[in-house]
């Protein structure tokens, strides 16, 4: 049996009368760049996930470049974030010119663990941003009490979390900001790229639309160096179709979560954790074991998509040797890169599917 990681063929088979239906809408309409799909989506967006304000921008990258931006971060500043992530977290902290700092994660839920957060503040530290990973958040009440003591901004990235709550509060709406991205394998993906920042602030709203459209409020009076990255108007319409099964497809992910976490709970594996108070969207369904690699070729010959999320942590990698993080400095992080694996999930997958999923993986232990 061949099964995919995500199954988004059959996510679009499923859609796409609906799908033409309002591509049709749009070319009919003449507007592509900046139009009311846009619009509407941005406000969908942003009641979602309970914010005054949504921006649609080019994609996830964009949204962290452009709300540091907003927060007026360059060089000389740090950014502390998360080893353990996809390098859009560290990268557009880098691209302002700022310097990310990485905390450690909690072995638990892969998230950035917050009570190592003081050790890593300095006076140059303005911001930080929290990555909720995998689909569960970062613990934002405490990392909030102390951005707060400390004067610090927080912008999330919610790039995988998009429904994610902790204590009802929805992954996006609690720091100065947060980052969405609709990359097509997301929870809500487009068929392309896409992204958003959401806020509640009105100087952040104003400072994103401007960064977006190179820098300017009124066209040709351009007031800084901004950048062209816009939500389109063919992704808006396909993303506000999907956007309607969001918490349909929530459930189903949740649903084949609790299934791995029943059938697997008797194999030397370590199995992803909810804490109390939260709610897990799981982006990916991840596991931890010592045989990783022999467990993902094993897996990979019997047709399984299985993919590791993240083979190295951020402070490893040559581009941030120069940061002189070494091999030992963080090392949750380090073990969760040489033992994660992240197995088939999506609300597609079927019954069948994953009995065969869980089949093969007892094999592998010899059990049963
Ligand atoms: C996908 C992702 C991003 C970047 O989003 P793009 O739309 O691909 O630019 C940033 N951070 C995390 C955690 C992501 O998963």
């Amino acid at each position: 049996m061949n099964i995919p990681l995500v199954n988004l063929k059959r996510q679009s088979d499923r859609l796409r009368d609906e799908i033409h239906a309002s591509l049709d809408r749009v070319i009919d309409s003449g507007q592509f760049i900046m139009g009311d799909e846009e619009k509407t989506f941005e406000k969908e967006i942003a009641s979602f996930v309970g914010t005054t304000y949504g921006i649609g921008v080019g994609n996830g990258t964009d949204a962290l470049i452009m709300a540091l931006r907003a927060l007026n971060i360059g060089p000389g500043d740090e950014v502390i974030t998360s080893p353990f992530t996809f390098f859009a977290s560290a990268e557009s902290i880098s691209s302002v010119g700022a310097t990310p700092v990485f905390v450690d994660i909690s072995p638990d839920t892969y998230c950035m663990d917050v009570d190592m957060l003081y050790d890593a503040i300095t006076p140059r530290t303005k911001a930080i941003i929290p990555v909720h990973i995998f689909g569960h958040m970062v613990d934002m009440k405490k990392l909030m009490e102390i951005a707060k003591a400390r004067n610090l901004a927080v912008i999330e990235d919610a790039c995988q979390a998009i429904g994610a709550t902790q204590d009802c509060m929805r992954a996006g709406a609690i720091g100065d900001a947060g980052c969405f991205s609709f990359f097509p394998t997301k929870n809500l993906g487009g068929m392309g790229d896409g992204g958003m920042v959401v806020t509640n602030r009105k100087d952040m709203d104003d400072a994103v639309r401007m960064f977006r459209v190179h820098g300017s409020r009124r066209k040709y009076h351009n007031e800084c160096i901004g950048y062209n990255s816009r939500l389109d108007e063919l992704q808006a319409a396909i993303l506000r179709v999907k956007l309607r099964y969001l918490s349909g497809w929530e459930k189903k992910r949740r649903y084949r979560a609790r299934i791995y976490n029943e059938e697997l709970k008797n194999l030397p594996i370590k199995l992803p954790i909810e804490l109390d108070e939260y709610r897990h969207v799981y982006h990916l369904y991840v596991i931890g074991c010592d045989e990783r690699d022999g467990l993902m070729s094993y897996l990979k010959d019997k047709g399984i998509g299985c993919g590791v999320y993240y083979p190295l942590p951020l402070h490893l990698l040559p581009v941030y040797r120069n940061l002189g993080y070494g091999i030992g400095r963080l090392k949750n992080a380090e073990g969760a890169a040489i033992t994660t694996l992240a197995i088939p999930l999506c609300p597609e997958l079927n019954d069948l599917e994953q009995e065969y999923v869980i089949d093969s993986i007892k094999e592998f232990y010899g059990v049963k």
